[in-house]
């Protein structure tokens, strides 16, 4: 008997689910849904638009433990969840008391996303994107990465039947190689750093050469952009169906920040939560704070910098959705602010001690803003505070100096001549 074809199909007769349209973040202008990222009219960059029906809390608790339990909410067909993908997602909702304690807060919660099936929080985007990329019929899916995403589309791209080529710029912790490349797909590293690889990306895509194929962060990026929605709805049900008062949210590109706050927004407009103000805060690393500076100084325009930090997976010198971050921020009354790296390592350090939680890099940005944004009295004490973890720290070891605290002969005589006791 013939073995069932590899082709990946989608299953549905609406392959999309509730999504409507792509309308241009811009102009407004709405184009079918398509592998399409900016508009004809303006180049500003397309975003998935929604006619939703009713959704319950009910229906969405009844659903399957992960991402795809918000699937009426997302571009996705219905049935996705029986369909050949990575179901990351329901990560844990950490109440951190002792963290809180230590930082003066009244109330804390850590979303840790660490746990994804590749430990981070790519895992989202690129599930999303991996099923537009099916009904889209690509055959090969691409991204260019800081590192996670790489290992994120690899995984997904075995998992659901793809080919992968994946770009990477020279010089990412080992940690992040390895995971990228262990998949089975193609892992490119360019000289240059991640603004030149986004480059690069852009001309492959206008080539004969990558036509035909999915690049989940740049010609499928609407649909990757939607899976953070997903870490909104998340930190709300597990609130209870609440909105937290304030949230500290890493920036790389800015994508993450500002789908957290359309999430937010949807569960407002459906009624699953009560309307009540939040406060949205962005974290950089000093040494890569395009976004933290416009919003020091009162600007719109994002200076582009040259990145130089230990926080690898953040390192985007000229972040597409910048300037989108700056407007969620200044509206809900938050702010954009940065730390050192010396600060990240300290906070890796401080999140470990207290909460038995093991963060990238990027979990030491937001822990770092968290805890400066505090100290200066920007974040308010009082108010209910979720702050983000979106990686693990065995992918960045070499940021944290941390060994063993002695090595002794296995004896009892040398354990308590050593000291330790
Ligand atoms: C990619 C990434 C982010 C944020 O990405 P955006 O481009 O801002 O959406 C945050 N944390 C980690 C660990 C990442 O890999
Ligand atoms: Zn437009």
């Amino acid at each position: 008997m013939a073995i069932a074809a590899t082709e990946p199909a989608a299953t549905s007769a609406r392959p999309f689910g509730p999504a409507a349209a792509l309308s241009c973040r811009e102009c407004g202008e709405r184009y079918d849904l398509g592998p399409k990222f900016a508009c004809e009219f303006c180049f500003g960059p397309l975003e998935v638009a929604y006619d939703h029906g009713a959704v319950t809390r009910e229906q969405i608790e009844a659903g399957p433990l992960n991402i795809w339990r918000y699937a009426p909410l997302l571009p996705v067909p219905a049935d996705v969840d029986e369909l050949p993908n990575m179901k990351p997602g329901l990560t844990p909702l950490v109440r951190a008391d002792r963290l809180a304690a230590e930082l003066g807060l009244r109330s804390l919660h850590v979303k840790d996303d660490s746990g994804n099936p590749t430990h981070s929080f790519k895992d989202r985007v690129v599930a999303i994107a991996v099923e537009a990329a099916r009904t889209f019929g690509f055959r090969t899916l691409s991204c260019s990465s800081t590192g996670n995403l790489a290992g994120a589309v690899g995984a997904a791209a075995a998992r659901a039947g793809f080919e992968s080529c994946v770009f990477i710029p020279a010089g990412l912790e080992e940690g992040k190689v390895v995971m990228a490349a262990v998949y089975g797909g193609k892992v490119v590293a360019l000289d240059g750093n991640y603004d030149d690889v986004n480059r690069f990306c852009s001309e492959l895509i206008g080539d004969p050469a990558g036509e035909d194929w999915g690049f989940v962060n740049v010609n499928l990026r609407p649909y990757y952009g939607e899976g953070s929605k997903t870490l909104a709805y998340e930190i709300a049900e597990q609130l209870g169906w609440r909105l937290p008062e304030q949230i500290v949210v890493p920036i790389a590109s800015g994508s993450q920040l500002t789908k957290i706050d359309k999430g937010f927004q949807e569960l407002i407009r459906l009624g699953l939560v009560e309307d009540r103000p939040y406060k949205v805060f962005g974290a950089q690393a000093t040494g890569c704070s395009p976004v933290a500076r416009a919003f020091e100084q009162g600007h719109d325009v994002i200076q582009p910098v040259k990145p130089d930090t230990i926080a690898k997976s953040l390192a985007i010198g000229n972040p597409a959705d910048g300037p989108y971050v700056l407007d969620v921020c200044r509206r809900t009354g938050g702010a954009v602010a940065h730390v050192s790296d010396a600060e990240v390592v300290d906070s890796i350090k401080l999140l470990a001690r207290t909460e038995g939680i093991f963060a990238e890099t990027a979990g030491g940005v937001t822990t770092g803003v968290l805890r400066r944004l505090l100290a200066e009295g920007v974040l308010d004490p009082q108010a209910e505070t979720v702050v983000l973890n979106t990686g693990d720290g065995l992918k960045t070891l070499n940021a944290v100096d941390s060994g063993v605290t002695a090595t002794i002969r296995p004896s009892l005589a040398a354990f308590k001549e050593a000291g330790l006791l």
